[in-house]
């Protein structure tokens, strides 16, 4: 019989943690509030900031457990799951919070596999008052939601962004940061990174950008994403793309949103010949405004979109950036 307690995997970036981390401790507090346990978050890196714990706590967070090692950074599976399994076995809690980011969909379902359980992947929603405690993720391409249940313990599940808010930040709330040893040895990490690319540097981090323009089939090649990089950087933004343009090599792999892709929900999401199809819109249906340019005025996007221009965003685009140049930041 396990704990109400929940377990919440932290994703750290720029020595703090992410925006959804932040969402996934929410989510963890509901749950732990409901089933009578604690939130526990597990820090993972090397030279994590002193400062995190204290952030998480302020966010949720009862206790922060600090794993700090050089085999934790960068991230690979086979390194952080001896240390999350140990915690998870001390810890024993209903549920182990992920977030939905390639980190967290790597990480998962090998860490289910260790703890004997199974992982439910992308949930949106989270509803703990019931006897089990019932996730919702999207299903069948995104056109359909699916509320299950564990029959095996804990339940790992990753969390999409921007499905919950973050707590305020309560500096006032009190919580035991842990500093742990690390428990992983070099022999335990069979994989090895030789070198690491990270797509899309020169932009906001796509998952965490306020601004997203996104580009599908109708921006017409590599130059197309080339101009979607000039808006995106007269807007602070980062740079998306659907599968098809990611599927055609016009942008690397990491760009696309969807599905099978990243989720994305920022303030300003603009879709620059997208057709506006639902394993794409699973990705980005969340943002705040969508505005879409496309030729085809009866292409599913409009439906999606608050702003819609018909016509080719090639001819568009330039006098766009022109425009949003003169922006003052
Ligand atoms: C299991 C599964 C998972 C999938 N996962 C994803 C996913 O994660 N992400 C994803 O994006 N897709 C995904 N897809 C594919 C998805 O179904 C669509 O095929 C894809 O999103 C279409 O990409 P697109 O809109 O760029 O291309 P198209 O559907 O070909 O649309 C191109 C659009 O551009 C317009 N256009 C053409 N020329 C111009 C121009 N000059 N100016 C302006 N507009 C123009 C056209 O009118 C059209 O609307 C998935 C499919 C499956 C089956």
């Amino acid at each position: 019989m396990s704990t109400g307690n929940v377990l919440a995997v932290a994703e750290l970036e720029a020595g703090g943690p992410t925006g959804l981390t932040l969402e996934l401790i929410a989510v963890a507090r509901s749950i732990a509030t409901a089933k009578g346990g604690k939130v526990i978050a597990a820090c993972l890196g090397a030279d994590v900031d002193e400062a995190v714990g204290g952030d998480l706590v302020a966010r949720g967070a009862d206790e922060v457990h600090v794993v700090d090692n050089a085999l934790l950074e960068p991230y690979q599976a086979d390194a952080w799951l001896p240390d999350l399994e140990a915690l998870s076995g001390e810890v024993d809690p209903a549920a182990v919070l992920l977030p939905h980011t390639s980190f967290g969909a790597d990480l998962a379902p090998r860490l289910a596999f260790r703890l004997g359980s199974t992982t439910a992947t992308g949930c949106v929603d989270v509803d703990a008052d019931a006897a089990d405690i019932l996730f919702t993720r999207p299903c069948y391409g995104g056109i359909a939601r699916e509320r299950v249940s564990f029959e095996s313990s804990p339940a790992v599940a990753t969390i999409k962004t921007k499905s919950f808010d973050a707590l305020p930040r309560d500096d006032s709330r009190s919580g035991g940061i842990v500093a742990r040893d690390a428990i992983v040895t070099p022999d335990r990490v069979r994989t090895r990174v030789v070198a690491r690319d990270t797509e899309g540097a020169a932009g906001a981090r796509l998952e965490n950008a306020r601004v997203v323009v996104a580009g599908g089939r109708g921006v017409g090649g590599p130059d197309g994403f080339a101009a979607a990089r000039e808006l995106a950087d007269a807007l602070d933004g980062a740079v998306g793309a659907s599968r098809v343009a990611c599927d055609l090599g016009w942008c690397p792999p990491g760009y696309q949103i969807g599905l099978s892709g990243k989720t994305v929900a920022p303030d300003l999401y603009i879709a620059l010949g997208i057709s506006g199809a639902g394993q794409h819109m699973a990705g980005c249906g969340n943002a705040r405004t969508i505005v879409a340019i496309n030729t085809d005025e009866d292409a599913d996007i409009f439906a999606s979109a608050r702003f819609g221009v018909v016509g080719d965003c090639r001819e568009i685009l330039p006098y766009l950036v022109e425009e949003m140049r003169k922006i003052e930041k």
